[in-house]
């Protein structure tokens, strides 16, 4: 019966995990997956979350019966608030909704699936690079169109905008436009304020839909408002749009798989209809999501103390990530890595984009046990005071063997 059926290409980042866990070298290092990691190299569970837990345990009046299809409301209005901010003309409106949904992954999902069964829409763009699950999302979902913009420019060393504004340019009307609200995986790179409203402009004169991927509210700046000012700006100008937002990294709940779609209209009468169809989509999908991540959400973000907390505990893990990039910029230098290494600094969030190449990435993973993606991506994450210099050294043996 399953002759026919092939074997399929392995997924990078989970490949490099097992290969990683598998590796018996005592200095190995995991720059591959994106998930935060303590000075020590551990996982962490935000002290903020634990209370949260310990909490949601004791409260007897909580069940384990089904959620209704579209979440948990208290979760899905503090995710669309924490992003739109309270001075949202938006929420002010009544214009505005969410979906919780199966982290950052499955926000993307039920926002495809939506415009492609509502809408029709059947072309996506999103950058060059870019998150590796966005093709094979929208590729899965019926879009016959997988188009990417131009984003990074290898010889700058930044963002490309003169090619990112032509390619959004020449897209067709409708075209659904994935846009990093933040935190660019993989580059590092955002647009500035000023590139932001070139990317509106034309994003409103040719008739583009907006849909963005917001992972890392958070962990660019540490500071969860100014990480949403280009969502913010874009619905400032009255943009209709979805939100993708994941709170993987933010709340390091990775495996809660909780995420909120958050939904701007122009015309809050259609909400209702909006939401009849999601309602739909969702229930011959997975019926309904898990309540724990999103109780521990809305339990934390419903609490201004705890609000607080959390909000340090971002700047914590966002602080880190900055204070590792300074120091393998630093080590880099000092060890004299043939090249310029400024980009490390310059970038932001929780990867650098180095510059090496598929074939110096590899020797990275092959003869130093440091395990990163073959586009040169490393995560900062991965990196502590204790193993900076040990992947400083490697890269000088990289670029020079
Ligand atoms: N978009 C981007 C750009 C990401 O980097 C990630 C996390 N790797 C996601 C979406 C969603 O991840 P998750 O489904 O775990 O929230």
């Amino acid at each position: 019966k399953f002759n026919s059926v092939s074997l399929g290409p392995p997924i990078e980042v989970f490949e490099l995990n097992r290969a990683y866990n598998e590796d018996t070298f005592k200095n190995k290092v995991n720059l591959g997956v994106g998930a935060y990691r303590t000075e020590n190299g551990e996982p962490w569970v935000l002290p903020v979350v634990r209370q949260a837990e310990k909490a949601l345990a004791n409260d007897e009046s909580l069940n384990k019966e089904y959620l209704p299809v579209l979440g948990l409301e208290a979760f899905t209005k503090a995710a669309s608030l924490l992003l739109l901010g309270a001075n949202s003309s938006a929420i002010k409106e009544n214009r505005v909704f969410g979906i919780q949904s199966l982290s950052g992954t499955g926000c993307l999902k039920i926002g495809a699936e939506f415009l492609h069964s509502q809408l029709g829409c059947s072309v996506v763009y999103y950058p060059k690079p870019t998150w590796e699950n966005h093709k094979l999302l929208f590729r899965n979902t019926g879009y016959t169109e997988l188009r990417e913009y131009r984003y990074w420019s290898d010889k700058n060393r930044g963002l490309d905008i003169k090619g990112f504004l032509e390619d959004l340019n020449q897209a067709p009307e409708n075209a659904v436009i994935i846009l990093h609200a933040v935190a660019h995986n993989p580059t590092g790179c955002d647009p500035t304020e000023e590139e932001w409203a070139q990317i509106a402009d034309v994003m409103e004169a040719r008739k583009l839909f907006c849909f963005f991927d917001c992972a890392y509210q958070g962990f660019s700046s540490g500071d969860i408002d100014k990480d949403a000012k280009a969502v913010r700006y874009f619905e400032s100008r009255g943009f209709e749009m979805f939100i993708a937002q994941s709170f993987a990294k933010n709340f390091g709940l990775y495996n809660e798989r909780v995420g909120n779609l958050t939904v701007v209209v122009k015309d809050n009468a259609l909400i209702p209809h909006l939401k009849s169809q999601f309602t739909l989509n969702i229930r011959g999908m997975y019926s309904n999501p898990p309540s724990h991540g999103a109780r521990i959400i809305a339990y934390i973000l419903n609490n201004v103390d705890l609000c607080e907390q959390w909000k340090n505990n971002v700047k914590t893990m966002a602080d880190r990530l900055i204070q590792m990039r300074k120091e393998l910029r630093g080590a880099l230098e000092r060890l004299r890595a043939p090249g310029n290494w400024e980009h490390i600094t310059n970038q932001i969030g929780m990867f650098s984009y180095t510059g090496l190449d598929e074939a110096q990435s590899e020797y990275m993973v092959k003869k130093h046990h440091i395990y990163m993606l073959k586009s040169g991506r490393m995560s900062m994450a991965g990196l502590t005071s204790k193993n900076v210099e040990y992947v400083a050294s490697a890269v000088v043996d990289t670029l020079t063997a």
